[in-house]
Parts: structure tokens; C-alpha cells; sequence
């Protein structure tokens, strides 16, 4: 044998053994991850503060193949939650590799189902940033990570939602917009939230947009809408009787929650950034 051919069968050998090593690395990587994940409980604090990058509200929930029903963006995003300690801004994604190799013990795992289940919640209807893009010329507004900031009207309690907030402190300026398809569950008066709309979605999922100055004509409860369109313009109503107005400065409190045996809040902080970020799809009109 030449010299030569030599050479290429060993080239060759040492290929397969990487193959065979990477493999291996790739099998116990994805034991590790399964078992961690099997051991340790849901953090529902560390999950409700939703630390997720703009790139994840791509998600369309698309099935990568039929071979899984979990196989999916929102599967990904879950899995990634759970091996990355709830925080995708820090951390980097894993592989979709790792991901495929995990899926079939994923799939009979309660945990990873439950989280799904929220993530399909939350993720899934998401479409526009409540404030749209051609009305940032005419109205500036500002907003930060607010979750679990103390607030003590009507006792104290934790802020669970984000606050958007008119720069010029004029009730009426801006037009709100919902961020989902859904329905109209809820459109009235309450005491902390003043005049509010909550919209449940079809995936299960309810938005919650508080403090407004008035509602779109002729929405109601039970009414259909769809992302992009008005609901109402923000205010400062609220902290009191029906009517109250003035107690704190103008802004929208949007809410996010899910069905975990009752209601349960997520931060929308994040998820807002996303969204703001996000050239909208599907969305070439306005519906005021
Ligand atoms: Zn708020």
C-alpha cells in the first residue's frame, strides 16, 4: 500500500472516531440535562420573570417535522428554559441538536408539558407592540422593568406587570392597541386597574391593559378582536371609585397571565422589548 493511501485511511479512522466521540459527548450532555431536569422542581418565581431574548417572540409554533408534537418553537424555548436555570438573555440557547436528543424523554416529563403549556400562552397569539410603529412620531413614551416593584395601594403588594408610560403626561394622546387576536373577557371598571379590558386568547392565554382614559367605540365584552387593533387611549384612571382619575401619572399597565390552577402573572417586561423591536407581520393596518 502507498504511502498515500496510507495517509487517507488514517484520516479516514480518525474521522469515525470523532463522529464516535462527539456522539458520545452529545448522548451524555443530554443525559445530564434530562436528569437535572427530572430532579429539580419548576422555579415558578424564576420562570414568572420571563427573561427571555427579542428572537424568541419569532416563534410561530411551527413544527420542525410531524415527528413530535412538541417539536416545535415553543418546545424549544421550553427546554432551553429549563436547562438554562429560566434565564435566555444571559445564557445561550443549546443546540437544536441537544434539543431533537432530549425530546423523547422531555416528552413524557410533567414539568416540561406544564411549561409548555404556559409558554403556548404566553408566546403564541403575541403579535404587535401595544403602541404601533406609525404613531411613535407624534407621542413619545418610556417604560422599564418594573416587576415586583413594591406598591402599596390597597395594601401592600408586588407589581406584577409592566407600566408604559406617556412622556407627556396627557391623558388621551396615545392610542393603545391589543398585542393578540382574542376576546374581549373582560371591559369595565375595577378599583386598582380603572377602566381595564382583559383579552383571553385562544391559546389560553389573558392580556390585561389597565389605567385607560377611554375605550374604543362600541367594544364589548365577548366581542372578537384582532392584533393591531384599538382598544382604547391610555390614561390614569383608577385608585378609587368609579371615575377616579389623576392619582398617578399616565400610563398603561399590561398585564400577562396564565392558567395554573387560578391566575398566574408573567413579566411582560421582556417580552414587550421583543415585541417593540419586532417589524410587524401580518399587521398593515390600523383598526381605530
Ligand atoms: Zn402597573
Amino acid at each position: 500500500m502507498r504511502s498515500s493511501q496510507k495517509r487517507v485511511i488514517k484520516i479516514f479512522l480518525l474521522c469515525i472516531l470523532f463522529i464516535i466521540i462527539m456522539n458520545q459527548h452529545t448522548f451524555l450532555i443530554t443525559k445530564i440535562f434530562i436528569n437535572n431536569i427530572t430532579k429539580s422542581e419548576i422555579d415558578y418565581e424564576a420562570y414568572r420573570e420571563m427573561k427571555i431574548s427579542s428572537d424568541i417572540i419569532d416563534c410561530n409554533n411551527e413544527l420542525y417535522d410531524n415527528s413530535n408534537p412538541y417539536f416545535n418553537d415553543i418546545g424549544y424555548i421550553t427546554f432551553n428554559m429549563l436547562v438554562n436555570d429560566y434565564d435566555l438573555i444571559n445564557k445561550k440557547n443549546k443546540s437544536i441538536k441537544l434539543f431533537v436528543k432530549s425530546l423523547p424523554a422531555l416528552t413524557n416529563n410533567e414539568k416540561f408539558i406544564e411549561l409548555y403549556n404556559f409558554n403556548k400562552a404566553v408566546f403564541l397569539d403575541l403579535k404587535c407592540f401595544p403602541i404601533l410603529k406609525p404613531d411613535y412620531d407624534n407621542i413619545n413614551y418610556y417604560y422599564e422593568n418594573s416587576w415586583y416593584a413594591h406598591r402599596s395601594y390597597g395594601g401592600d403588594r408586588l407589581h406584577e406587570g409592566t407600566d408604559i408610560f406617556d412622556s407627556d403626561d396627557i391623558k388621551g394622546n396615545i392610542p393603545v392597541v391589543s398585542i393578540t387576536d382574542g376576546v374581549v373577557e373582560n371591559i369595565g371598571w375595577l378599583e386598582k386597574g380603572g377602566y381595564r379590558i382583559g383579552i383571553r386568547t385562544h391559546s389560553g392565554g389573558y392580556f390585561y391593559y389597565a389605567h385607560l382614559y377611554s375605550y374604543s367605540p362600541n367594544l364589548q365584552k365577548g366581542d372578537m378582536v384582532i392584533a393591531g387593533q384599538l382598544l382604547g387611549f391610555m390614561g390614569n384612571s383608577g385608585y378609587g371609585p368609579e371615575a377616579t382619575i389623576d392619582m398617578f401619572p399616565v400610563h398603561l399597565h399590561m398585564g400577562i397571565y396564565v392558567d395554573n390552577n387560578g391566575e398566574m402573572s408573567v413579566n411582560p417586561y421582556y417580552i414587550l422589548k421583543a415585541l417593540e423591536n419586532q417589524s410587524i407581520k401580518n399587521i398593515s393596518y390600523m383598526i381605530y
